[in-house]
C-alpha cells in the first residue's frame, strides 16, 4: 500500500473509533533505523530495501518498556512478520516479556491478543 492510501485507511478506521467504536489496529511504521522514542499503538518494522532484521514496539500493557524482536532467522530466538493486505501485521510466536513485566502476548492483524 503506498504512504497516501496508509494515512486514508488510518483516518478512517479512527472516524470508525470514535462513531461506532470499532477497534483501531496497531499501525505499521517502517523505518531504517529504531527511533528514540517509540509511540503507543504502532509497531515498527526496521530494515531496508524490503530486508527486515527488527520489530519493535511499546509493551501493550503500559509499562513504557520498548518490545524488541530479532526477525533475522540465523539469530535465535527469530519471529516471523506476516504483512496482510490492509497494512496490518501479524508477529509469530507470541510476545513474553519474562524479565520485564511479565506481558505475554499475540499480535494478530494489528491487534494485541492477551495469552492468558
Ligand atoms: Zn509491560
Amino acid at each position: 500500500m503506498n504512504n497516501l492510501r496508509k494515512k486514508l485507511r488510518r483516518i478512517w478506521l479512527i472516524i470508525k473509533n470514535r462513531l461506532w467504536g470499532t477497534p483501531v489496529p496497531l499501525e505499521t511504521i517502517y523505518l531504517d533505523e529504531l527511533p528514540d522514542k517509540l509511540k503507543k499503538d504502532v509497531v515498527y518494522l526496521i530494515g531496508e530495501n524490503g530486508y527486515l532484521w527488527s520489530a519493535a514496539l511499546l509493551c501493550p500493557c503500559g509499562c513504557q518498556s520498548v518490545t524488541q524482536l530479532n526477525l533475522l532467522s540465523d539469530a535465535k530466538p527469530c519471529w516471523r512478520v506476516e504483512e496482510h493486505s490492509d497494512g496490518t501485521v501479524s508477529l509469530a510466536p507470541s510476545v513474553w516479556s519474562r524479565r520485564g513485566c511479565g506481558s505475554h502476548y499475540f499480535v494478530r492483524q494489528g491487534f494485541i491478543r492477551w495469552h492468558n
